[in-house]
């Protein structure tokens, strides 16, 4: 473990994971693989301890390891750490400093005014009980900086002090993603358009374990090089969260046209969707993908109500998720903020589908309605086609991307 001045340690906590039972083992193993993954390159080393997930690093890689912490699904925070020999004398010490960092941290002023200190004393051979860690080293931070008054109940920082192989103290947690570890929960395959909403559904699937696999279909040269381009930096910062995403970039223009030149303006919308779902689902079915992931919110705009719905899901009979059925635009948009997707999804680029889209679409399509205008298109050739020859890229993270 590296001992000197500018070694820096982290403390990891784990949440929903600990719930596991007998699984939890597994989902650890996917967790400690992806930290590594992350954490890859910068000479950390992740270390578990009695349960305790630790990462020991060199102070200069600070900024490197707190971004990966700030992308890792599930760990429910972490809080960098002081260490010290397991001596009272030594945890008062110690204790004093991470008040004085507090403080020194606390930018405006007057947000931190009192403390208190929490004890855990795994070795038992530790002279004094937990109690007496709290009120000792209490007394020294309280001595050593007046200004700080105690308050057991509501107070503005606690001190947390555990006493294992070593002495560790440390203040300030910060909230991690929580969820489940990426890789726990198979595979899906994300509809990702350019907009604000698939990014987020990516995000959320990614949250309860899934992999990620994304297509996107486009209708070059209607729309453009830059359009495609915004959608692989979508995919690429998704891939922060995911260990990268594998982009199926599927050329659609010629199913487009063909629906547009045989069906009812007011349909084209729904036919579209249908069809992508149709080739969704075989890429999906290739890709080993369990299901389909859509960035679909309930009423949002015509295409998604529920009977457009109903009529844009029967092409396929894979599973389709959509974690945003239920949330209004500010949620959605509020996600797409905090996960660095949002600066990205708003430059103004044409997607297919805009490009297409009917001044009057149906509101309410039959399902049986549709399917008849669906058959009648004798599009299936079109969009094997177009699966078969899309492009693939591999959009993983890259340091000098990073979502700001
Ligand atoms: P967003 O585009 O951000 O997802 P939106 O409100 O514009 O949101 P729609 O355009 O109605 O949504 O699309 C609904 C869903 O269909 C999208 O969330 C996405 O999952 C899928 N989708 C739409 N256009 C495409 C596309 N060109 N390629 C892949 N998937 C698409
Ligand atoms: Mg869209």
């Amino acid at each position: 473990m590296p001992d000197s001045p500018a070694a820096a340690t982290y403390l990891l906590k784990l949440g929903e994971l600990t719930l596991k039972g007998e699984n939890r083992g597994g989902f650890e193993q996917v967790l400690r693989r992806n930290a590594r993954s992350l954490l890859k390159g910068t000479g950390a080393q992740l270390v578990v301890t009695d349960g305790r997930y630790f990462i020991h690093a060199s102070e200069d890689a600070s900024e490197k390891i707190e971004f990966a912490l700030d992308h890792l699904f599930g760990i429910t925070g972490w809080a960098k750490t002081r260490f010290c020999e397991k001596t009272i004398e030594a945890v008062c010490k110690a204790c004093v400093e991470e008040a004085r960092a507090l403080l020194a941290n606390d930018a405006g002023g007057g947000g931190v005014k009192t403390f208190k200190v929490e004890a855990r004393r795994t070795d038992k051979r530790f002279p004094l009980e937990s109690y007496g860690i709290m009120a000792t080293a209490g007394d020294a931070v309280l001595e050593a900086i007046p200004a700080l008054k105690v308050d057991v109940h509501k107070p503005d920082a606690v001190i947390t002090v555990e006493i294992r192989e070593k002495a560790y103290i440390y203040a300030g947690n910060r909230k991690g993603l929580r969820g489940l570890p990426v890789g726990t929960a198979g595979r899906g395959l994300l509809l990702l358009s350019g907009g604000i909403d698939s990014p987020v559904a990516g995000f959320l699937m990614a949250g309860r374990g899934m992999s990620i696999d994304a297509v996107h279909f486009h209708a070059y040269p209607y729309t453009s090089k830059e359009a495609r381009d915004k959608v692989v930096l979508l995919a690429e910062i998704l891939g922060v969260y995911t260990f990268g995403v594998r982009l199926h970039i599927v050329g659609f223009t010629k199913v487009q046209m063909r629906i547009k030149g045989n069906a009812p303006a007011a349909w084209t919308t729904i036919l579209l969707r249908m069809a992508m779902m149709e080739a969704a689902e075989s890429i999906a079915r290739q890709e080993r993908c369990k299901c389909l992931i859509s960035g679909e919110s309930l009423s949002q705009v015509a295409s998604q109500t529920i009977e457009n719905i109903r009529c844009t899901e029967s092409r396929t009979t894979l599973p389709i998720l959509r974690p945003l059925i239920g949330m209004d635009k500010e949620s959605i948009t509020g996600i797409a903020e905090k996960i660095g997707t949002y600066k990205t999804s708003i430059l103004p680029y044409e997607d297919c589908c805009v490009l297409f889209s009917p001044r009057h679409p149906t509101l309410r399509g039959d399902v049986e309605e549709a399917s008849a205008y669906y058959e009648r298109l004798e599009i299936g050739s079109l969009i094997k086609e177009a699966a078969r020859e899309r492009d693939e890229e591999n959009c993983s993270f890259a340091w000098r991307r990073r979502p700001s």
